[in-house]
């Protein structure tokens, strides 16, 4: 199935969290979205992968994505080799996207670096032909941009994404993930929020930070690595 946007991320909830607003307002534009998550989430603190993998179903469903694949390439244990990238590799072809959205590779956690180094190896792997008549399949084809969102390492955004009009839908689609916003149980000190601030706070505070720069309320950051083509210079 052709896409316009394919999200790489690591964990389920990744996705939501780090571009869930820019992906109600490319759904709501009509543009069809898919998401590869790296790993299942067997790791996390809290929650079950069984639980998580229902959570992503509902988030999906939220969304609209057209699909959603996992790579279940192992929670805390993502390495970026030749197999895993070229399997990533061919679902790049499959869908054919215009623009691919993956994490920073600058990232506390190894899995986000681990897996934004691996979305962008497949991009480029995705676009030569003799590989793809090697493998058979869809033929080659690299998506024409290739944005990275920041995790837990900030970066001066190319875009910044005003989100504003679909904050609320965002927060619903986050809250899909409901294993990971509540206590596991009575030892469930919430020690691995970050500064004490659950999901939602936290991703509020950095939507305002990045809005603020950018002059809107609430943004979602996105990073191009390298100079962007200007063909109105006055508008660019
Ligand atoms: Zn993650």
């Amino acid at each position: 199935m052709k896409l316009d946007c394919l999200v790489i991320a690591a964990h389920p909830d990744d996705a939501e969290i780090s571009v869930g607003g820019t992906l109600l307002k490319l759904a709501q534009a009509g543009k069809q979205i898919g998401v590869v998550d790296v790993t299942r989430g067997e790791l996390g603190t809290r929650g079950t992968s069984e639980d998580r993998a229902r959570e992503a179903a509902a988030a999906s469903e939220l969304l609209g994505l057209a699909v959603r694949h996992n790579l279940d390439a192992g929670d805390g244990r993502v390495v970026v080799t030749a197999a895993l990238r070229e399997r990533l590799a061919a679902i790049i072809r499959e869908h054919a996207p215009e623009l691919v959205l993956c994490h920073h590779t600058d990232d506390l956690h190894p899995d986000h670096a681990a897996s934004g180094q691996l979305a962008r190896d497949a991009w480029y792997l995705a676009g030569l032909g003799r590989l793809a008549e090697e493998v058979g399949g869809a033929p080659a084809h690299r998506p024409e941009r290739l944005y990275e969102f920041p995790g837990h390492v900030p970066f001066d955004p190319t875009f910044v994404v005003d989100i504003e009009p679909v904050w609320e839908q965002k927060v619903a689609l986050v809250q899909a993930y409901a294993s990971q916003l509540a206590p596991r149980d009575a030892s469930d000190e919430g020690a691995h929020f970050l500064f004490g601030a659950d999901i939602i706070q936290r991703m509020e505070t950095k939507a305002r930070f990045f809005g603020e720069r950018a002059g809107m309320k609430l943004g979602e950051p996105l990073l191009h690595k390298g100079p962007l083509p200007a063909f109105d210079p006055l508008l660019g």
